[in-house]
C-alpha cells in the first residue's frame, strides 16, 4: 500500500480517516473556482451542449414513434419536477435544521424507456451514433422526418453494427433497449451489482448480456477489449465518453424551463443547491457542468456517493482521479445502491468538473433504505436506493456546510434558496423489488 500514500493523507486530509472507516463525510471542493476562470479550463461550452439537444430534438419524431409513452411529450425523453414540501417537513424535523427554501424532486427516476438518469446520456449517444452512421451511408439528411428510421429498411441496415457496454445495470438498461429498437446487435457487459431483473428483461427484448463476477471497472475493462477485437462494434465508454457527457448535460437547459414555469428564480439572492448521486461521474458529472453554464456562479452542486463507494471523492480529493480506487484504500465497494457501485472513478469527468463542484458527500445504506422508506410513505414516489443519495444533501449542507455558505456569503440568502434532490431511477424497478427495498427501509427503523 506504500504506492498510495495512506499515512500521508491521514494527516494531510481531516476527513480522510473517517472516510477509510467508512464513516459518513461532508467535504467541500477546495479547487472550485468562479465560473468565469473555471471555463477556461475546459474544451466544451454552451454550444455543445445546444448542439446535444438539437440532435434530441431531430430524433424526437422517432422516438414519439417508437417509443408510444413518449408521444404526450412529442419525443422528448423528459421527467417532473416536484414538490416534496411534506418530505422537507419530515427531514427538518428529523434533521433538526432550519426550514428554509424550497426543495424539488428532479424524478429521472420517472424518465420514459429506461426508467433512469441513463436515458439521457446513454440514449443520446446511441441516437448520434446511429444518425452519424445513416448520414455516413446517404440514407438520412439533417432535413429528413426521423421517423423513418422506424422501419425494416434501418433496422436491417443497423443489424451490421454492433454496439457494447459495460454497466452495473442501468446503463445497460437505456443501451440495451434504445439498440435494440433501432436494429443493432448489442452486447451488455454486466457487474456483479448488476441486479438479476435487469439481465432478465434485456434479455426479453433479444440483448446479449454477458454476466462478470467482478465489479463495474471490470465488467467495463473486459467488455472494451472484446469490443476492440471487432471493428464492426462500437464501444459506449462510460468512462471517458464526451458524448454521454453532453447528453446528460441537456437536462440543464431543460430544467431552466422547467424552473421559469415554476416562476422559480435562480440569481445573486435567490442560490440554487443540487444533489447528485454519483457513480463513474458521467451522470451527475454532466448534468452539473450543463448547470453550471446556464446558472454560473448561482448554482451550487454537490455529488453523493455510497459511504462504500465513495470513488469521485476520493479522486478529488487525492487529486489521483482515475489512478485510485476504493480498494486501493481498503474500502469494499460493496452497497446495494447497484447505480453508485463503482470503485474507480471515471477522470474525463473528474478533471472536468474540479473547478466547478461545490462538494461531495457520503451516505451509508441503511441511510438510503430509510429515505426509500420516508419518500414512499409520504410522497407516495418509489425509487431504487441509489437514488435516495441526494436526498440526505440539505441536511448535510446545513449542518456541516455552513463554513461554505458563509465563504460564498449565502448565509442571508438560504430562506429564498431552492433545493434540487436529483431521484435518478427506480420507476422501472419490479414491485415486488420495490417492496423488498421498503422492507429494508423498515428494519432500520
Ligand atoms: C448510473 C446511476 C447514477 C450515477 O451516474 P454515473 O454516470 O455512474 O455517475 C446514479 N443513480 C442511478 C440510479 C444510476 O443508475
Amino acid at each position: 500500500m506504500n504506492k498510495f500514500k495512506i499515512q500521508q493523507w491521514l494527516h494531510q486530509y481531516p476527513l480522510f480517516k473517517k472516510l477509510i472507516s467508512l464513516e459518513e463525510v461532508f467535504w467541500i471542493n477546495p479547487k472550485l473556482e468562479n465560473f468565469q476562470t473555471g471555463i477556461k479550463k475546459v474544451k466544451f461550452g454552451l454550444e455543445d451542449v445546444l448542439e446535444a439537444q438539437k440532435r434530441l430534438q431531430r430524433f424526437a419524431p422517432y422516438i414519439a414513434k417508437a417509443f408510444p409513452e413518449t408521444q404526450a411529450a412529442n419525443g422528448i425523453i423528459e421527467s417532473p419536477l416536484v414538490e416534496i414540501t411534506e418530505m422537507q417537513h419530515k427531514l427538518v424535523r428529523e434533521y433538526q435544521i432550519p426550514q428554509l427554501g424550497k426543495w424539488l424532486l428532479k424524478c429521472d427516476s420517472h424518465l420514459p424507456i429506461s426508467g433512469s438518469i441513463k436515458a439521457r446520456g446513454g440514449i443520446y449517444e446511441v441516437l448520434k451514433y446511429a444518425e452519424d452512421l445513416a448520414m455516413k451511408h446517404k440514407m438520412l439528411t439533417l432535413e429528413d422526418d426521423y421517423s423513418i428510421l422506424d422501419s425494416d429498411r434501418f433496422r436491417n441496415f443497423f443489424s451490421q453494427y454492433s454496439i457494447a457496454v459495460g454497466s452495473t445495470g442501468n446503463l445497460g438498461l437505456s443501451i440495451g433497449i434504445i439498440s435494440a429498437k433501432l436494429g443493432f446487435k448489442v452486447t451488455v457487459h454486466m457487474s456483479l451489482d448488476a441486479k438479476q431483473w435487469k439481465k432478465d428483461l434485456l434479455r426479453s427484448k433479444n440483448v446479449n448480456v454477458i454476466e462478470y463476477d467482478s465489479d463495474y471497472s471490470q465488467a467495463v475493462a473486459e467488455g472494451r477489449k472484446q469490443a476492440q477485437t471487432d471493428s464492426s462494434c462500437y464501444f459506449i465508454d462510460d468512462e471517458n465518453s464526451h458524448d454521454l457527457f453532453l447528453g446528460y448535460a441537456v437536462a440543464a437547459l431543460r430544467l431552466k424551463k422547467q424552473l421559469d414555469e415554476l416562476t422559480i428564480q435562480v440569481d445573486q439572492n435567490h442560490p440554487l443547491f443540487v444533489y447528485l448521486p454519483c457513480g463513474v461521474g458521467g451522470g451527475p458529472g454532466g448534468v452539473a457542468f450543463g448547470l453550471k453554464l446556464i446558472f454560473q456562479d448561482h448554482v451550487h452542486c454537490f455529488f453523493a456517493e455510497p459511504t462504500h463507494s465513495p470513488s469521485m471523492l476520493l479522486g478529488l480529493m487525492t487529486g489521483l482521479h482515475e489512478q485510485i480506487s476504493v480498494q486501493d484504500v481498503e474500502i469494499d465497494n460493496i452497497t446495494d445502491a447497484d447505480g453508485l457501485a463503482v470503485g474507480r472513478p471515471s477522470g474525463f469527468v473528474g478533471k472536468t468538473i474540479e473547478p466547478f463542484l461545490s462538494g461531495c458527500y457520503t451516505v451509508s445504506d441503511e441511510q438510503l433504505f430509510i429515505l426509500l422508506k420516508d419518500l414512499a410513505d409520504i410522497e407516495g414516489i418509489h425509487l431504487e436506493p441509489s437514488a435516495l443519495a441526494g436526498m440526505a444533501g440539505p441536511g448535510k449542507l446545513f449542518k456541516e456546510g455552513l463554513g461554505y455558505l458563509q465563504e460564498q456569503k449565502l448565509t442571508e440568502q438560504m430562506s429564498q434558496a431552492t433545493h434540487i434532490i436529483w431521484a435518478t431511477g427506480g420507476s422501472m424497478v419490479p414491485k415486488e423489488i420495490l417492496a423488498h427495498y421498503y422492507m429494508r427501509g423498515n428494519q432500520f427503523l
